[in-house]
């Protein structure tokens, strides 16, 4: 009886003990032949941060799924695609109606294997809104719209930071190993996005005028609540359409002649026509140019290593010309 007794004991223990060792060494199981930790990122924003979170570890295998010069809304996951998700240690993604086909992702995942993220719940979100000026997209259901928050969060530079946090305690979970490095990391890229935001708060403070006008998509609702500036566009959102009606364009062309704005902006992989023509009309005084909305990067910007940060600082020298 007495024996059976401590035999049962140390049975109980031996199973805490496994249980244990297994909930520790957790995700380390996952690691396949190459011996890497994979990581597969949806989005830039996401990338560029857990780029700068894992820094010189080789270890760490980090993948941008969409890729650059790509329209992230007309992705859609190949089966490869699919394999690698599957396969990968950390899956980090935006959700929302940009990214409607991460249901269909998620379903096929093991969530004992893979740990996912949905990058949007870290931080605050807004509903879409309509933009002054904005074309009314004809197919839109109102029932659709309603609730479907704005999924481009990586705008502004509170979510940035929000966002590295968020990644960063999810690379600590899967590698804790590193965790001190990561931390390190992830500090000193906080570091910088508060320095850009710094800089574009000081030409927010000497602005002359609070409006920007775009003659595009607008996927900067963020950036623009962040700064407290107004907005007029061509679109809502990232629209799919891509040619304004007449009227909206001389909406836009006799707002710009009104309040004297001397930029029409587009975004990033765009030629933008559109904001030349509303520029060209309202005359010598009005100019294009391109802000980084970092929706994606362009394939020379991806190979120059360019980051959230360094895009964004692009945006200082055209907000100035903007603004003031
Ligand atoms: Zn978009």
């Amino acid at each position: 009886m007495k024996l059976k007794k401590v035999m049962l004991i140390v049975l109980a223990i031996a199973i805490v003990v496994t249980a244990g060792f297994l909930l520790i060494k957790g995700r380390d199981i996952k690691k396949d032949n190459s011996g890497k930790i994979k990581i597969i990122s949806s989005n830039f924003a996401s990338y560029d941060f857990l780029r700068a979170i894992i820094g010189d570890n080789n270890d760490v295998e980090l993948t941008f799924l969409i890729g650059p010069g790509k329209d992230p809304h007309s992705y859609d996951p190949t089966a490869q695609d699919l394999i690698s998700i599957q396969k990968s240690d950390l899956f980090v993604y935006i959700g929302g109606e940009m990214e409607n086909w991460a249901d269909k992702v998620l379903d096929a995942i093991d969530s004992n294997t893979t740990e996912k993220i949905c990058i949007a719940d870290f931080v605050d979100t807004i509903e879409e809104k309509d933009v002054d000026g904005a074309e009314k997209e004809e197919n839109e259901h109102d029932e659709e719209k309603n609730g479907a928050y704005d999924e481009h969060i990586w705008t502004s530079p509170s979510n940035a930071i929000k966002m590295v946090d968020a990644l960063e305690k999810a690379m600590e979970k899967i590698d804790n190993s590193n965790s001190k490095k990561y931390k390190e990391n992830s500090e000193k890229y906080i570091a910088q996005i508060k320095d850009v935001d710094n800089k574009i708060q000081n030409i927010v403070n000497n602005k002359v005028r609070d409006r920007l006008v775009f003659g595009d998509k607008m996927p900067m609702q963020y950036f623009i609540d962040y700064y407290k500036l107004k907005v007029s566009s061509a679109f809502n959102g990232c629209s799919t359409e891509i040619d304004p009606s007449a009227s909206t364009i001389a909406y836009l062309e006799n707002k710009v002649k009104e309040e004297n704005i001397p930029v029409v902006l587009y975004i990033e992989l765009n030629p933008g026509k559109v904001a030349s023509i509303i520029a060209n009309e309202a005359g010598d005084n009005c100019q294009a140019m391109q802000i980084q909305a970092l929706h994606n990067v362009s394939l020379d910007d991806f190979n120059n290593g360019e980051t959230w940060v360094s895009l964004m600082s692009r945006n200082i020298d055209v907000l100035k010309k903007a603004l003031q």
